[in-house]
């Protein structure tokens, strides 16, 4: 089939990359020319495994283009994926300029049937907006379809995530749309949850938030284990053994980030106060997750005494591991705070510190974990990379001018460090 992304970030690069894998011919466009001339070229502009095997395949075998024109995806496909951006507003709104303008684009270039599907994250009723906003510009009478297809991928495993997904949710309104779609994903043996537009929109939202409420539950028992000493692990995988319940998302650390669940959970608060709804519920699993990464700043606190002028060691930055992403990363938010308090920061994290150098001052960059240790009073882990996992802890104690780890992963086993002379403080276990 001839499809179009318009929007070539994370899910617009996998998604294009992954159906022309799949035999289709696509085009992917964005309006950022420098982004597609360096695609054009083979050059990836984001760390996600395996996507530039991928994209250099396919577009060899001429199954995958890349334009900075619109009116060109437009004009050579019948199926178009807006998958452009839809960031907070400052009152958590989902800003949704990008899609209004790709849809007015996609009105005035459209010559022929077309099926416009959201497969950006978007409050429900946008798929009207669209509706409208084509109607407005279109030129004549040119029939089109809206849809809804929102994406589940995630960050670090999105290939496999896309190729694999548990299920595809669509939602449609006219029997052409049901068509298409289906033959599109024809290839995928899994669940088709075919619904009309609104309710695809919320599931995407409703599902985001679920699972940040599960982190922020977790979150939650975590403290109460720090008062009580009991260990939240155990109590994690207790209550995942629980088939109701599932042992996914109930990891307990430094809180959720990233671009999707704090944007999208505001999103959807703000929606439901649109349709006269206070989701007083997914208020609270927000402020647990900002009062998450505050108890994990008053443990560093407590061990240091004084934050000011001490040097802290931190690995990880980016939301995830197997990710550069570093897009509303708790580890970032961490920085900045015990900078205001006076500390020192050096960091180390495998794919991010390109990104962070745009985003973070006076923080020293190191080339590796041992190198970031090197004089520090504290070391602390803010993301669970594998390298992180297999460290040598008898050369960290060297390096550290003293041996305290603050572990915001539960990363470690805490009687292997203890036995190794190690203060080491993690979340919702004991101390040791
Ligand atoms: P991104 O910022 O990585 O990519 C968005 C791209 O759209 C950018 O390349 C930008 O230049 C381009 N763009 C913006 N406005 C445009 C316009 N008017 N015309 C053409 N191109 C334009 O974002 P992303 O992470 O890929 O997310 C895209 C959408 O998918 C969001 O709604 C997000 O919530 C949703 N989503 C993201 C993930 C994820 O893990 N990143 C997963 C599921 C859903």
């Amino acid at each position: 089939m001839k499809i179009a992304i318009i929007g070539s970030g994370y899910v617009g690069l996998v998604t294009g990359a992954c159906f022309s894998e799949l035999g289709n011919k696509v085009i992917c466009a964005d309006n950022d020319a420098r982004k597609i001339n360096g695609l054009k070229k083979g050059l990836v502009p984001i760390y996600e495994p395996g996507l530039e095997e991928l994209i250099v395949r396919n577009a060899r075998n001429k199954r995958l283009f890349f334009t900075a024109s619109i009116k060109e995806a437009v004009k050579s496909s019948e199926i178009i994926f807006i998958a452009v951006g839809t960031p907070p507003l400052e009152n958590g709104e989902a800003d949704l300029t990008g899609i209004e303008n790709v849809a007015h684009s996609i009105a005035v270039n459209m010559k022929g049937y077309r099926l416009i599907v959201e497969k950006s994250t978007v409050p429900v009723e946008t798929g009207d907006w669209v509706k409208h906003t084509i109607t407005h510009y279109i030129k004549d009478k040119t029939k089109f379809d809206v849809a809804s297809n929102p994406e589940f991928l995630r960050e670090g495993s999105a290939i496999d995530d896309f190729m694999h997904p548990d299920r595809i949710v669509i939602g449609v309104e006219s029997k052409k749309a049901r068509d298409l779609l289906t033959e599109l994903y024809r290839p995928f043996k899994v669940p088709l949850v075919i619904t009309n537009i609104k309710s695809a929109e919320l599931i995407k939202h409703a599902s985001n938030a679920f699972l940040a409420t599960k982190i922020s539950f977790i979150n939650a028992v975590s403290q109460i284990c720090d008062k009580v000493g009991a260990d939240v692990e155990e109590v994690a995988r207790g209550m995942g053994l629980d088939k109701r319940i599932g042992p996914s998302f109930l990891k307990a650390g430094i809180g959720y980030g990233g671009s999707c669940f704090p944007k999208d959970l505001d999103a959807f608060v703000h929606i439901s106060e649109k349709t006269g709804y206070d989701f007083k519920l997914l208020k609270s699993v927000a402020k647990v997750n900002i009062e998450q990464l505050s108890s994990v700043l008053k443990k560093i606190k407590d061990s240091l005494w004084i934050i000011k002028g001490k040097t802290i060691a931190i690995l990880g930055l980016a939301f995830k591991p197997n990710t550069d992403d570093i897009r509303n990363a708790p580890a970032l938010r961490l920085v900045r705070m015990l900078q205001e308090e006076g500390a020192r920061i050096k960091l180390y994290d495998p794919q991010a510190i390109n990104k962070a150098r745009k985003v973070l001052d006076k923080v020293i960059f190191c080339a590796d974990a041992y190198s970031t240790c090197r004089s520090a009073d504290c070391l602390f882990i803010a993301t669970e990379w594998d390298e992180f996992k297999e460290l040598d802890f008898v050369k960290i104690k060297k390096l550290l001018r003293r041996p305290l780890i603050v572990d915001g992963r539960n990363l470690y086993d805490p009687e292997v460090l203890r036995k190794l002379g190690f203060s080491y403080i993690s979340i919702g276990r004991k101390k040791v």
